[in-house]
C-alpha cells in the first residue's frame, strides 16, 4: 500500500522520492533563509542512533554540497547498559555507510568516572531517582560540547521533532520553569519562512530513504516526567489535532514579564561554560553526586570534572532545525 502524508503548506500528498526532495528542499530554505550554517562551517551532529539524529544526519548529509559545510558525527555514551551499546552501533553503521567521521565521547571518560547508570544507582531511593533525565540531558549537553572541541567544529546541531517541542513547552509550563520558557522562544515561526517536522513526517522519511534507525526505548524512559507530557500531548491533540504546533508557537511568542527573564548568562567559574550562576548545571550536578557519593567509579581526575575548556570561538547553538527536526 502506498504511504503518503498531506504537506501542511502546498496541500499535496507527497510520498516517495517526491516527499523526500519536499523535506530535504523545505531544510535547506530554513538554514539558508536564517543563515544557521554559513558556508565552511565545520558541523557537529550529534548522532544518537535513533529516528531524529539519523534523518538530521542523512538530511545534512544531502545538503552539505550547496551548503558547503562539513560535516562531524558526534556520539555520546552515556554509559546506560542494555540500551547505548546497541544504539551506538547503530550509530557506527550509519558513519561506515555515510563515510562521516565518528567520534565517541564518555560520560564515564568526561565526568570522573560517572556513568548513567551509576547516577541512576547512586539516586535510587533518594527522591531523585525519577530524575535520571534530568541529569542525562544536562551532561549530554556538556559532553556534545566537549565532542565539538575536540572535532574542531564550529556548529553543533541536535534532532528535535515537533512533539518532543511540544513535550518540552508543556513539561517547562507545569514545572513554572520561566527560564526555559524564555530561552526557548526565537525559534521564528512558519510565517517567518521555517517549518516544523513532526514526528509522522521524520519517520516517513526514515521509512522512503531506508535509513537504518534504533528505535528501542532507553531503560530509565519510563521515569521519566516527559511520559506524563507525552501522554497528556496525545490527550489534547485528540480534541485538537493543531495542538503540537500550537504549543510550540505559543513559547516562541511567550513574551514574559521582565522580573521572569533570566539574568544573561555568564561563564561556570570552574569550567567556563556558559552559566547564569557561579556553577554551570553540569558542575553542579556533578558536585551533588560526588556529595552523596565521594567514591564514584573512577577516581576524580586532578581539578574534578574534565570540561575545562568551552568550544573555542563555536557559536554553540543547540539548533532547531525545522522541518528537519533539530
Ligand atoms: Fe538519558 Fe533519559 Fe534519554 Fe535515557 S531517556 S538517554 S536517561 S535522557
Amino acid at each position: 500500500a502506498l504511504t503518503a502524508l498531506r504537506h501542511l503548506r502546498s496541500g499535496l500528498a507527497l510520498w516517495g522520492a517526491c516527499f523526500c526532495a519536499a523535506f530535504e528542499a523545505e531544510v535547506l530554505h530554513t538554514v539558508e533563509a536564517g543563515r544557521l550554517l554559513p558556508p565552511g562551517a565545520v558541523v557537529a551532529v550529534g548522532a544518537s542512533g535513533g529516528k531524529d539524529s539519523t534523518v538530521l544526519a542523512h538530511v545534512l548529509r544531502e545538503l552539505a554540497p550547496p551548503l558547503d559545510v562539513s560535516l562531524r558525527l558526534v556520539a555520546v555514551d552515556e554509559g546506560i547498559g542494555g540500551y547505548r551499546d546497541a544504539a551506538l552501533a547503530a550509530v557506527r553503521r550509519q558513519a561506515a555507510r555515510w563515510e562521516l567521521p565518528l567520534t565517541v565521547v564518555a560520560y564515564a571518560d568526561l565526568f570522573g568516572g560517572w556513568t548513567m547508570d551509576a547516577v541512576a544507582r547512586s539516586t535510587a531511593g533518594s527522591g531523585r531517582s525519577r530524575a535520571c533525565c534530568t541529569f542525562c540531558g544536562v551532561l549530554r549537553r556538556r559532553a556534545l560540547e566537549e565532542g565539538a572541541r575536540l572535532v574542531g567544529a564550529s556548529h553543533i546541531v541536535t534532532g528535535h521533532n515537533a512533539d518532543d517541542m511540544a513535550e518540552t513547552v508543556l513539561m517547562n509550563f507545569l514545572r513554572g520553569d520561566a527560564g526555559r520558557l524564555a530561552r526557548g522562544g526565537g525559534l521564528g515561526s512558519p510565517g517567518e519562512g521555517g517549518a516544523l517536522a513532526s514526528q509522522k513526517e521524520v519517520v516517513l522519511y526514515a521509512h522512503f530513504c531506508r535509513l537504518d534507525y534504533f528505535s528501542e526505548e532507553c531503560v530509565y524512559a519510563p521515569e521519566a516526567f516527559r511520559g506524563h507530557a507525552r501522554d497528556l500531548l496525545k490527550l489534547l491533540e485528540a480534541v485538537r489535532p493543531s495542538a503540537v504546533l500550537d504549543l510550540v508557537h505559543s513559547a516562541e511568542r511567550l513574551a514574559l514579564h521582565p522580573a521572569a527573564q533570566p539574568p544573561p548568562p555568564g561563564a561556570c567559574s570552574r569550567c567556563g561554560a556558559l552559566a547564569s550562576r557561579p556553577l554551570c548545571q553540569a558542575c553542579a550536578l556533578l558536585d551533588g553526586l560526588n556529595h552523596r557519593h565521594p567514591k564514584p567509579v573512577r577516581a576524580l581526575p586532578p581539578g574534578g570534572a574534565l570540561l575545562t575548556t568551552p568550544v573555542p570561538g563555536a557559536s554553540s547553538l543547540s539548533m532547531v532545525l525545522r522541518r528537519a527536526g533539530l
